[in-house]
């Protein structure tokens, strides 16, 4: 992953206690006021590595080979979409310009965008719900987002898939079938 920007915050409300969170392609860094400059470069190194230690746990196993990538789909089909949705195949491909991910519905594949390795499980799995729906229903019509939504974390992961586009000064959306 990128080296991201840093920016730190002091608070003289905050004593000793340190975190980090991200925001949009930055990540905040927030000190107690009195910190010395040694103890600033320590802490924030240490929080990034936090930081990108906890989001390598949450990143999907299927990020490892096209197989994991159509095991998570047979998961997933089987969880939010009665099973019904089955792919013939599911491949990562280099990153596309202005896709996610993209599938064609008349023979069954879909195709997942490098972008999207290193993004947690569950906004990979929203892209996958995504491309398995439309094998059964085409457009984004409203009977697509039913079916869609049946997965939870669908708005949750539009909003991150939306903040990680503008971050990258992409204009990318999920996909337009073809
Ligand atoms: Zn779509």
């Amino acid at each position: 992953m990128a080296k991201p920007q840093v920016e730190v915050r002091r608070s003289r409300r905050r004593r000793n206690t340190v975190s980090a969170y991200r925001e949009g392609d930055t990540v905040v860094v927030l000190l107690p006021a009195r910190m010395s400059r040694a103890e600033e470069e320590h802490w924030v190194a240490e929080m990034l590595r936090r930081l990108q230690k906890s989001e390598t746990r949450r990143r999907s196993p299927a990020r490892a080979s096209d197989e994991a990538l159509l095991i998570r789909c047979h998961e997933l089909t089987g969880r939010y979409l009665g099973g019904r949705a089955v792919p013939s195949s599911v491949r990562w491909v280099p990153p596309m310009r202005t896709r996610w991910a993209s599938c064609t519905p008349a023979e069954g594949t879909i195709r997942v965008s490098d972008r999207l390795r290193d993004v947690p499980a569950w906004v990979l799995d929203y892209v996958l719900v995504h491309e398995l729906a439309h094998l059964l229903v085409p457009g984004h019509g409203k009977d697509f987002w039913r079916l869609v939504r049946q997965y939870p974390k669908t708005d949750r992961a539009i909003g991150y898939l939306e903040g990680l586009s503008a971050a990258a000064g992409l204009r990318i959306t999920t996909d337009e079938e073809e």
